[in-house]
């Protein structure tokens, strides 16, 4: 049994509104809060996770549920990206139908954002839409992919290309499912984590930076400090990804402004390219992410947007989250030819999130960089020849 400690709350202004969970220990409030948000007519609870998790983690929230109320079922679904497919999510349907999950019922997503997003778009499929508690199990998860109502599959022709918007009637963050993380998974969650401060806030920039340097230099005065600090930081970044997407729910593709859905898209146009020129072999997406936020902000300098020494944080800031796969091997022409095909582009033009200093994203019209620029930016962030 995990000690539970402080916990957070964060209110969600979208669906319906609902609220994360964010704490050390908080898997054990899971059957509470799934009834307080469900209310006393939901029976089951069908919960869709992985073998890995559900090891780790399932038993615990099984007890959780059914000390609430709910007759658990459990499914369990293979562990990783490839499995994000339309056919597991037939076969999640069947899963569904077959526990006679009803109107009133609830799909339990338990794991990381491959859980959540197959899980997700199941549950809004599974009689037109039926209610969607979050138990995220990755930093990645926890801080992004829970939050926001994206859930979807991969198809043959792309990633994440069919979908549907789903919101959960409630998230259960437990801070404490991240000790058993595996620490590529940890740095990839960082590096989104830095992300979102970087293109939108410059506090929350700050906070994670602040963060990421005492576990650095373990320069914690206790474990309970640590574990508030960890659960202060991803009740913030929940939150700030939350209000990002509360003003623009749907990813609105006119919208350029620094309010914008897509200003989330930071470090992502390299960082997709990096992905698609390895065949999604070499980097976790937050790893290529690392890279194409340097790659970024390379070009923000060359623009005149970005201050070197901001620059120069950013830098430690991607160190900070952990060591990336190498990118120097990389030929920049070769990813820069890979940016057209961003699945964001607008017409065929890629759209830069740059910044304007840690904290402000800028989008630029992919005409007003040239060519030379990216190479070169590439070059310097990466490394790349
Ligand atoms: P993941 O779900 O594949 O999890 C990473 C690995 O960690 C897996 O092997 C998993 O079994 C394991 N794991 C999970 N929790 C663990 C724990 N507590 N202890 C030990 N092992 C654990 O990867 P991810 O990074 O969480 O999610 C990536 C997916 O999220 C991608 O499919 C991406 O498209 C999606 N995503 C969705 C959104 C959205 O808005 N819906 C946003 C970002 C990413
Ligand atoms: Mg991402």
């Amino acid at each position: 049994m995990v000690e539970r400690g402080a916990s957070r709350r964060v209110a969600v202004r979208l669906g319906a509104g609902y609220t994360i969970e964010v704490g050390a220990g908080a898997l054990s409030g899971l059957g509470a809060a799934a009834r307080g948000a469900l209310g006393p007519s939901a029976a089951r609870a069908a919960v869709v996770s992985n073998a890995r998790v559900f090891g780790l983690y399932g038993p615990a929230a099984a007890r959780s549920l059914r000390a609430s109320g709910f007759a658990v079922a459990r499914w369990l679904m293979g562990d990783g990206e490839r499995f994000k497919n339309l056919r597991t999510a037939e076969r999640a349907l069947r899963f569904l139908a077959e526990s006679g999950v009803e109107r009133g019922d609830a799909v339990v997503a338990l794991g990381g954002g491959v859980v959540g997003d197959l899980a997700g778009f199941a549950a809004a499929l599974h009689l037109r839409g039926v209610a969607f508690v979050q138990v995220p199990t990755t930093l990645l998860a926890q801080i992004d992919s829970s939050v926001g109502g994206k859930t979807g599959v991969n198809t043959p022709a792309g990633k994440n290309l069919v979908g549907a918007f789903h919101q959960p009637r409630a998230v259960v963050a437990d801070t404490a499912t991240l000790r058993t993380l595996p620490r590529r998974e940890l740095t990839a969650g960082w590096c989104e984590a830095i992300k979102q401060g970087a293109a939108g806030d410059a506090r929350l920039y700050a906070q994670t930076v602040r963060f990421l340097e005492r576990e650095s230099s373990a320069a914690w005065p206790s474990a309970e400090a640590r574990e508030d600090e960890l659960t202060r930081l991803v009740a913030a970044q929940c939150a700030f990804k939350a209000r990002v997407v509360a003003g623009d729910e749907r990813e609105d593709a006119g919208r350029t402004d620094a309010r914008s859905r897509r200003i989330l898209n930071f470090g992502h146009t390299v960082g997709h390219a990096l992905e698609a020129v390895t065949r999604y072999r070499r980097f976790r997406h937050g790893e290529a992410v690392g890279w194409g936020m340097l790659a970024a902000a390379e070009i923000s300098l060359r623009l005149g947007l970005l201050g070197a020494a901001e620059l120069e944080s950013l830098r430690a800031a991607v160190r900070l989250a952990g060591r990336l796969p190498r990118a120097d091997d990389l030929d920049a022409e070769t990813i820069r030819r890979a940016l057209r095909n961003d699945k964001k582009s607008i017409g065929g033009h890629v759209r830069w999130v740059l910044i304007e200093g840690l904290g402000r994203a800028r989008i630029v019209d992919g005409r007003e960089v040239h060519g030379r620029v990216v190479r070169a930016s590439l070059r310097s962030a990466l490394g790349a020849g």
